[in-house]
Order: structure tokens, then C-alpha cells, then sequence
């Protein structure tokens, strides 16, 4: 029976896996091949890039405790795939958030227990090179033990071209304020066949690439990332993982990959454009998977982003390839803008809650992938940080009843201890 499932699969898909598990680099054209797999080749797929993790990262899964801040959402950029953007005299909506704003979200974050705090926001033509700056001084100055991951190669182009400096000095002169790392965002689809389309007043590929080799050139490490499921075809894909894997291979400065599935709700891109709804399933985990196999052994941390994917979803990438859950995040408003509805927070609880349930281990770790502690027994697991929640159990009382029985104390609106 066996036998004939695997037979099922097409010999080139076949031998292409094979040669991925004994560690050959996969072509561009093969990754564009795998990336259109499916019936048995897609299961085959899925299985391969399962044992390729499990061979680069055993059965931990990471992830890390930090908080989003996104200081401003005004913006001028004009990317089609965005809901999150703002005019500046938007007076409802538009906000551009204080030092002491930004200080009281960092105090929340630690007294949720994180070790990052991500910091992001629009390309505010009101704001210059120094604002950036002063932003890493005010939060290092309050906690200095915080790990600041902040502001994508957008920003660091808009930054740095108001600053007159030279590349590699105003990178430096971040990280000498507190900068820890850069989120490797605003790749979308490193193809300026596609970003023409997708946002033509945006950073080009060759500069995103000076950005990111300039970063990775000072110490001063990034994520990488993609964004698909929109009007981009195989081969770009496959484009982009080769030039992130050529980077990689020159620097060494890339922590992960993370691909981001295009989240179509409120955005020109789908409404306007015509871009496709989104990735499938199938897609979702095709990514994850080509992904594994393509960029191993160079990137070995694969992310799963369960903000674009759920979280049920984002246990079968981890099953398909993926090794790391991402972040808590605490607060999350640019994929929700865009109408993603999969929460803005993921308490490091229900992280290591979904991970046992895949048979997996939870690991909390740091933005830099060390490890801050192995959850092998869950009857030593910490008690929750995380606020208490209210439970609101109004409605008809045929629904109320069983809980009350259960729960007293929840039933009558008291905050579930
Ligand atoms: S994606 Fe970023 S740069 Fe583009 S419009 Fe939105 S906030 Fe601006």
C-alpha cells in the first residue's frame, strides 16, 4: 500500500526531494517546480521538509515573547497591498505616538515578560533621521536590557537619505543608541517586475539589498522575508529565495525566514488590482515547505506567521517545514488593517499549548535565537503573565447554565483567575 503511494509521486519531484534531504542546493528552477506541486508530489513535499527540519532543528519549537509598536501610521509611501496607512490630517484616525507613549507600551511589554519590542511605523514626511534615533535613546534609556528589533529597510532609506550620512555611519549610529536588529520587511517580492506594481514609490530591489548587506556588514543582523499569494508567479518566488540565499551566503546575517501570505481584505492590491485573494492552504504550506528545503543549510529557522495563517494552520506549517511560531506580539494593526482576523496576541501559554499538541517541545527564545528556557515538563511551567481576562458570559441562559456549574465565579462576570 505504501509502496504504491510513494510510487504515486512524479520521478523529477522525486529525485529533486532526494537530492534536498542529501543536502544538494535546490536550483531556482526546481523550486519553482516543487512550488507547483500537488496530489501526491505535494504530500511528498510536505514529508520531505518535515524530515529536513527535523534533521536542521529537532522537535523544538521557538518562539519569542515581545510586543509590537508601530509609533506612527501616517504614511505617504502608497503601497496597494496596505490598509494600514494614514494621511496626516486624518484627525480620526491618523496617530503618531509620543515618547511616553512608546515608554508605557515598553512597560507593558515587561511586565508581560517580554525580551523584544518591534518598532515600526509609516514613512512620516514630517519626521527626519534623528526622530528614529531618539526613539532608541528614550526606550534604552528606561530599559537597557530590552531588545530593540526596528525599522525596516523603508524606513532605514528614508532615514538614512535625510541624514546625509554614509550608509554603514547611519546604520551605526543606531545601533550605538540601541538598535539590536532589522526587521528584514518591505521584500514583499524582491522583483521590480512585481514591486512596480505592487508599490512604485517604494524602495527598489538593489536597494533593499545595499540596505540589508550595509546592516548585515556592521553586525547588525535582520530577518528575511516574502510576501506571496497576490500577482506574483512561481519563478519570482524562487527569484527570491535565490538572492535572499546568495545573501545569506555572503553575510550570514539573516536570523530567519518568514513568509507572509498577502492578507486581501481592505487594500487597493485585490479591490482594485486583481490580485489573487490570498494563498490557499495548499499554498501556505507549499511555502513553508520549498522554503525549508530551498534555503538549508544557509537559513535554517523557517517562521511560521500566525498572525497571516491562525494558528491551527500555523501547526500544520510546523508540521510542513517551519520550526519557529514567531512572536507574541501583544498588539498587531498592520495585518488586522488589511482584514486579518487571527487576534493580535498569542500569550506564550497557548504557544506552548499548540506546540505540545503537535508533539513538539516550546522553546521561549531570544530575537537572536538563543534559548531563554526548554518547556520539556508543562507541570513546571511558569503561571501566566499575562493579564486576566473577562469573561463575559451574557446571553441567552441555556448557554449560561453548564458554565455556572462549572465556574461560579466566571459566570457571574469576575475576571477568570
Ligand atoms: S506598507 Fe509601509 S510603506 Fe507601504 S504604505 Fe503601508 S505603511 Fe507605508
Amino acid at each position: 500500500m505504501f509502496d504504491q503511494l510513494t510510487s504515486a509521486v512524479s520521478p523529477d519531484v522525486r529525485s529533486l526531494l532526494e537530492d534536498a534531504l542529501e543536502g544538494k542546493e535546490l536550483t531556482p528552477a526546481s523550486a519553482e517546480r516543487l512550488l507547483g506541486a500537488h496530489g501526491m508530489d505535494f504530500h511528498a513535499l510536505i514529508a520531505a521538509a518535515d524530515l529536513a527540519r527535523q534533521r536542521d532543528c529537532g522537535d523544538d519549537v521557538s518562539y519569542v515573547v515581545c510586543r509590537n509598536i508601530n509609533f506612527t501610521n501616517v504614511c505617504y509611501v502608497g503601497c496597494s497591498f496596505c490598509g494600514f496607512a494614514r494621511h496626516r490630517d486624518d484627525k480620526e484616525e491618523a496617530f503618531d505616538r509620543s515618547h511616553d507613549e512608546i515608554l508605557a507600551k515598553c512597560q507593558d511589554a515587561v511586565k508581560r515578560g517580554a525580551t523584544e519590542v518591534c518598532i515600526q511605523g509609516g514613512i512620516h514626511p514630517n519626521k527626519n533621521h534623528q526622530h528614529y534615533r531618539d526613539i532608541l535613546t528614550a526606550v534604552k534609556s528606561v530599559y537597557p536590557n530590552l531588545h530593540i528589533h526596528a525599522y525596516s529597510p523603508e524606513e532605514m532609506d528614508f532615514a538614512h537619505k535625510k541624514s546625509g550620512m554614509e550608509l554603514s555611519s547611519y546604520l551605526r549610529w543606531l545601533v550605538d543608541a540601541g538598535l539590536g536588529t532589522m526587521p528584514g520587511t518591505a521584500a514583499e517580492i524582491l522583483d521590480d517586475e512585481i514591486r512596480d506594481i505592487l508599490s512604485p514609490n517604494k524602495l527598489k530591489t538593489d536597494r533593499w539589498v545595499e540596505i540589508i548587506k550595509a546592516a548585515h556588514g556592521i553586525g547588525l543582523r535582520s530577518t528575511s522575508t516574502l510576501m506571496y499569494g497576490h500577482i506574483e508567479e512561481p519563478r519570482h518566488i524562487a527569484g527570491h529565495l535565490d538572492l535572499l540565499r546568495e545573501i545569506q551566503k555572503e553575510t550570514g546575517g539573516f536570523t530567519e525566514f518568514v513568509p507572509l501570505g498577502f492578507i486581501h481584505e481592505r487594500n487597493l492590491l485585490y479591490n482594485l488590482l486583481g490580485a489573487r485573494p490570498g494563498p490557499s492552504m495548499e499554498e501556505d504550506l507549499r511555502m513553508i515547505a520549498v522554503s525549508r528545503l530551498f534555503l538549508r543549510p544557509h537559513i535554517t529557522n523557517i517562521q511560521v506567521s500566525w498572525v497571516k495563517m491562525g494558528h491551527k494552520l500555523g501547526q500544520m506549517a510546523l508540521c510542513a517545514g517551519a520550526n519557529d511560531f514567531g512572536g507574541t506580539l501583544m498588539e498587531e494593526s498592520i495585518s488586522r488593517e488589511s482584514g486579518a482576523d487571527h487576534g493580535e496576541n498569542t500569550p506564550p501559554e497557548e504557544f506552548r499549548r499548540l506546540i505540545r499538541e503537535i508533539g513538539r517541545i516550546p522553546v521561549e527564545r531570544t530575537t537572536l535565537y538563543d534559548t531563554v528556557r526548554r518547556f520539556e515538563d508543562p507541570a513546571l511551567d511558569p503561571p501566566s503573565k499575562e493579564p486576566a481576562q473577562v469573561v463575559d458570559l451574557s446571553g441567552p441562559a441555556r448557554w449560561r447554565k453548564p458554565l455556572e456549574n462549572a465556574n461560579p465565579a466566571a459566570a457571574a462576570g469576575a475576571p477568570a483567575a
